[in-house]
């Protein structure tokens, strides 16, 4: 029985009402009253439903589509400008207990080399992605309560938060670790994490219990419920995403959509963003064994189509995909883009050899950070490392309501360009520095408030003359 309200997995993401939801989806995509209903409702700039958007999914009507992408580009422009917001993934560890089918890392996988960073070695990989100029950093751990205990990842954000490097400073650290306690996210939560990122993998429960066969992880009510339970234990700033390709995606689409609508139902905050990675080659993993992959058209109908129905949530794509992909992703809704990224337990120090095969899926996008900031740059949108809002207080319900009002704006632009500032001074390439120069210049000109423009002003110029770390 479906009640978006239920703290129980298999009732706020019914099975029945997907199937239901599909059903709907089908009988009313050629109906073209009812898909400009839901089109002119889209336009309203606050949102679908689930069903509404899986109608809007099934429909090919070119002209309609058409009509999408426009509105995603809106939306998109509407909420977050032309800033793109950068991260960068840390792996610590690779020990993992689980037997997920589609990851190199499941415990049954003997031929790849298991690593833990040590205290020190996490020291070396964040002055790696210091200086690289990271301000924001994903870490990433596999599933071991004895390899991986919570007091490992709380000892390593410790570490992560406390190590100054020249003018280099990690000051978010989301992090991504398997679904625990209310007690354990309570103490991540004190740890001063900013998202709590998990990752559903699958909303069809019977296929998630075979691509999970073993290990804790099989547990999908437990999985599917992590988010309340993070929300119960102070976290309100939370990250999902389904690994497109394992299952059918119109299911894992309408059931991601209504675990957006379960959190805003019950937390009074839907989720802080969305990541959308597809399944990728990997050692002990070929992407073909799965035969729900989607095409790059698909995938972009779905990026346009997560932005239109939560224009809220910020939408992340990482190095899975490579520059084409990224770039059309960019267009449709992503906000978050990671960059430069080695996806090995400690792959920021160590080159990553060819026989190397501890990463947890091949790199698409193998650019260096500089040369990310410089594509961005090309493509008109100002690159940003801000971090202000968890340092402000501004998560949860606060953050969303400063989101809807789009009062943030006034925020995220200066942000933006005074965190842009810095990575010029301090980590681009001659050529990337003069043209992000003559961006901050020409964006500065854009801030409408008279006031917030001339401190915006100051600040970059108190940062030529050495001074870090300003924010609104
Ligand atoms: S997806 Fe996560 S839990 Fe599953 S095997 Fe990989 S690291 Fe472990
Ligand atoms: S001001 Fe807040 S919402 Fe805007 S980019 Fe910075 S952290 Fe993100």
């Amino acid at each position: 029985m479906y009640d978006v309200k239920s703290m129980k997995a298999e009732e706020f993401i019914s099975d029945e009402e997907i199937q239901a939801t599909l059903k709907y989806a089908d009988e009313n995509k050629d109906n073209m009253e009812v898909v400009d209903k839901i089109i002119a409702k889209a336009k309203l700039g606050k949102g679908l439903t689930h069903r509404e958007a899986s109608v809007l999914l099934a429909c090919d009507n070119e002209a309609k589509l058409q009509e999408i992408y426009d509105l995603a580009r809106q939306i998109k422009e509407d909420y977050y400008g032309n800033r793109i917001v950068l991260f960068a993934p840390l792996y610590l560890s690779n020990y993992c207990v689980n037997g997920c089918l589609y990851c190199p890392y499941h415990a049954k996988n003997k031929h790849i080399s298991r690593k833990k960073l040590t205290q020190d070695e996490i020291r070396k990989e964040v002055i790696a992605l210091q200086d690289m100029g990271h301000k924001r950093l994903a870490i990433e751990l596999g599933e071991d309560p004895v390899n991986n205990p919570i007091e490992y990842v709380l000892e390593s954000i410790n570490t992560i938060y406390n190590i100054k490097h020249k003018n280099g400073a990690i000051r978010r650290v989301n992090v991504n670790i398997a679904a625990t306690t209310v007690e354990n996210y309570r103490k991540l939560h004190e740890a001063g994490i900013g998202t709590y990122i998990l990752f559903q993998e699958t909303y069809n429960k019977e296929g998630y219990e075979k691509l999970h066969p073993t290990g804790p992880k099989h547990d999908y009510a437990y999985h599917t419920e992590a988010m309340d339970r993070a929300q119960a234990g102070g976290i309100d700033d939370v990250g999902l995403g389904v690994l497109f390709g394992l299952q059918m995606y119109r299911y894992e689409f309408a059931g991601l959509l209504m675990h957006a609508e379960h959190l805003e139902a019950v937390h009074g905050v839907g989720p802080h963003t969305i990541s959308v990675p597809r399944v990728k080659k990997a050692d002990d993993i070929d992407p073909d064994a799965f035969d729900n992959g989607i095409s790059d058209e698909m995938f972009e109908k779905i990026i346009a189509l997560i932005r239109v129905a939560v224009p809220y949530t910020g939408m992340i794509i990482s190095t899975r995909e490579g520059k084409a992909v990224r770039e059309k992703a960019l267009e449709f809704g992503i906000s978050q883009i990671s960059g430069g990224s080695r996806t090995s337990v400690g792959g920021y120090v160590e080159e990553e050899s060819e026989d190397d095969n501890s990463a947890q899926f091949d790199v698409s996008d193998r650019r260096t950070l500089d040369q990310v900031i410089s594509w961005l740059i090309d493509l008109g949108y100002v690159p940003s490392f801000c971090t202000a809002c968890y340092r402000e207080g501004r998560t949860g319900d606060r953050f969303m309501s400063l989101c809807k009002s789009k009062q943030i704006l006034n925020c995220c632009h200066p942000n933006a360009l005074m965190t842009l500032k810095e990575y010029l001074e301090d980590y681009a390439s001659e050529e990337t520095k003069v043209k992000g120069m003559a961006m901050i210049n020409e964006e500065l000109q854009k801030i409408p408030n008279e006031k917030v423009r001339r401190i915006a002003a100051e600040h970059i110029a108190d940062i030529s003359g050495g001074k870090r770390d300003f924010r609104f």
